[in-house]
């Protein structure tokens, strides 16, 4: 090891390709939502895999079996839907401590299978193993789109407005309950305390808004926000050669997280929002006249709320926008090694 951590994009940077591809038809590889290929036909295959480590990315003490299973085919389920496509089969390759009970096996493939049929995937394969200590769940997802309808994220370009379909913050504050004494969710309005720990643990891919999307050809640039709206807007941006002024304090806020706020989860919500992670909501990219359209047409025919949030620039990097002045800020968010 050098004297220096590598985060994990640095880390992912090492495996990327340098020159061409070996196969034509390769339209994108390492560095987007999906792999594109461009098979025969009129239509792009889409690929991802997403991996779920325990200990990391659940603990078998705040996550039932059956969310496990939905989250890990949701969110692979959310990269395909930032490419504006159709999910359609998965495959899923588990390690399994030994001793594992089947009622947990059983949970687990129930959710797995409760997402899959209400996004119409089916699950077509893959592979088990036994794991030394911790449970590791692996799933890759397969989609499609005609191919003109794919939607990358290098397509932004200044003059476009950038918007979130729905908000943001809620899965991260949901987390947080889940660390926190009984007495103190107690206070939380019943309502809001579901929407928090929902979104955390069972987080419903934007397919449908995707595709409405892709459909209407007005988007520029889409992804899905994984890691945080600051760090994935950065990712956005650097892959459109292009910056984003942000609306900072002006981010509207869901009372959610207002209220989860109030009892202490964090100190200001819209930028907490901004850097909680494990979102799935769709973040993408429109020229400016046709955010009026957008938004009334996503309300009207889908009845999703969409967000403008930033605008997009020719110079590189985040800037915010607050009382008191314009602020560059970093794409803070979530890292695995940082
Ligand atoms: P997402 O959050 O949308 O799943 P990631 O941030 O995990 O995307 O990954 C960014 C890109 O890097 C994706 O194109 C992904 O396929 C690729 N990638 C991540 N890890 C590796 C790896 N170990 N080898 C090759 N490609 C990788
Ligand atoms: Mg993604």
């Amino acid at each position: 090891m050098g004297e220096r951590q590598l985060g994990e994009f640095e880390i992912i940077d090492l495996f990327r390709g340098h020159g061409g591809f070996h196969h034509g038809w390769v339209r994108q590889g390492i560095g987007d939502d999906c792999a594109v290929l461009d098979l025969d036909g009129e239509r792009s295959l889409l690929v991802t895999t997403d991996l779920l480590v325990e200990g990391v990315h659940w603990l078998r003490e705040t996550i039932t079996p059956w969310q496990l299973g939905w989250k890990a085919m949701a969110v692979n389920i959310s990269d395909i839907a930032a490419m504006g496509g159709t999910p359609r089969a998965a495959f899923a390759a588990a390690g399994l401590v030994a001793g594992v009970d089947q009622a947990f096996l059983e949970g687990l493939r129930d959710g797995m299978r409760a997402c899959a049929e209400r996004y119409g995937v089916d699950l077509l394969g893959g592979d088990t193993s036994r794991a030394p200590r911790d449970g590791v769940l692996c799933l890759t997802v397969l989609g499609s789109a005609p191919r003109e309808q794919v939607l990358l994220r290098s397509g932004a370009r200044p003059g476009d407005v950038a918007f979130l379909g729905g908000p943001v913050g809620l899965s991260a504050a949901g987390l947080w309950l889940l660390s926190q004494e009984g007495e103190r969710v107690a206070r939380l309005d019943p309502h809001h305390r579901d929407r928090l720990l929902r979104a955390h643990l069972e987080p419903q891919p934007q397919v449908a808004l995707g595709r409405w999307l892709a459909q209407r050809g007005v988007p520029t640039a889409m992804m899905d926000v994984s890691d945080g709206v600051l760090q994935d807007l950065g990712h956005l941006c650097r892959a459109s050669g292009v910056g984003a002024l942000l609306a900072g304090e002006a981010m509207p806020v869901d009372r959610a997280l207002t209220q989860a706020a109030a009892l202490g989860c964090c100190a200001e919500p819209w930028r907490f929002a901004l850097s909680g992670g494990e979102d799935y909501v769709l973040l993408f990219t429109a020229p400016a006249d046709h955010q009026d359209a957008l938004v009334l047409g996503a309300r009207v025919e889908l009845g999703v709320e969409l967000i403008p949030f930033a605008w997009i620039e020719p110079e590189p990097g985040l800037r915010l926008f607050g009382a008191d002045g314009i602020h560059r800020v970093e794409p803070a968010g979530w890292d695995h090694f940082r």
